[in-house]
């Protein structure tokens, strides 16, 4: 099968279910929760699928992607606890951890289009692009261990005392500005409020031996919920196994269909 037809069969599966009757609203528990600046953990959202405002908003090119998400997430969230004030919910959109945020477009996309989500991908070993299908429903949620604590302070191995803070919306909206970093830097400058006592700066980090990075990744892992989107694939042409990611933020996420118009392969990060 060529890779139009793969992705015809994407959007066939999509357009299957655009046509299926959904509930098009659900109320879900959110794995950290949103912690009310009186101290009240509010975990109860209740959201809507997504309509064509949403769906022109995220094909628009000049928003930047993390905004992209608060837009996408306050326009969908019906209810959060017993807030219902639109203007409140964007805030709340924003204050809301990566891992709620994440979870949150994993839930839109069910209410929407159902849990199976079709997309191709192309294996590492024989370079063959297939379709995929993967249950939404089934990725696992990890609960916040302790989640009401949002700061943490941290020996690190090589005896530097860190102070770092979950991530929210806040930092991914700005890190989206700042221009290519990798991953991990970003994931560290998002975080990171000091080290020894002093301010954190990106070539701090560059220069921070493997040990430290490591460690402080596995921290943000143990301590923050999210839901894993770590996706194990079997190539069906030459049974090659390999992991891959699913990311909410992708284009395509919500419309394959988008991809196909515009005749375009690869599945880029808004
Ligand atoms: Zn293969």
């Amino acid at each position: 099968m060529s890779a139009e037809n793969k992705q015809g069969l994407e959007a066939a599966v999509v357009q299957q279910q655009m046509s299926d009757p959904k509930s098009a609203v659900g109320i879900f528990e959110l794995p950290c929760g949103f912690l009310a600046p009186e101290g009240d953990l509010i975990t109860e959202v209740k959201i809507r699928e997504i309509t064509g405002v949403e769906e022109d908003m995220l094909a628009a090119k000049h928003i930047p992607g993390g905004k992209k998400i608060t837009q996408l997430l306050a326009n969908c969230l019906e209810r959060l606890g017993p807030m219902t004030d639109k203007p409140m919910l964007v805030r709340c959109a924003r204050d809301l951890l990566i891992g709620d945020r994440s979870f949150l477009m994993m839930a839109i996309r069910r209410v929407t289009l159902g849990d199976d989500f079709p997309f191709t991908k192309e294996c590492p070993k024989c370079e063959k692009e297939s379709l995929y299908r993967v249950n939404l429903g089934e990725l696992e949620v990890r609960k916040m261990p302790d989640p009401k604590k949002r700061v943490y302070e941290d020996t690190l191995p090589s005896g530097k005392k860190a102070r770092w803070h979950c991530m929210s919306g806040k930092e991914e909206e700005i890190l989206n500005k700042a221009g290519p970093m990798d991953t991990l830097s970003i994931s560290l400058l998002a975080r990171l409020d000091s080290i020894n006592g002093g301010p954190v700066i990106l070539p701090m980090l560059k220069a921070m031996g493997m040990a430290d990075r490591e460690f402080l990744r596995e921290r943000f892992d143990e301590c923050e919920g999210g839901i894993d989107t770590t996706l194990q694939l079997t190539c069906p042409a030459c049974g090659k196994e390999f992991e891959d990611q699913l990311d909410p933020g992708q284009t395509g996420f919500f419309f394959p269909s988008r991809i196909l118009k515009r005749s375009n392969k690869s599945t880029s990060s808004f």
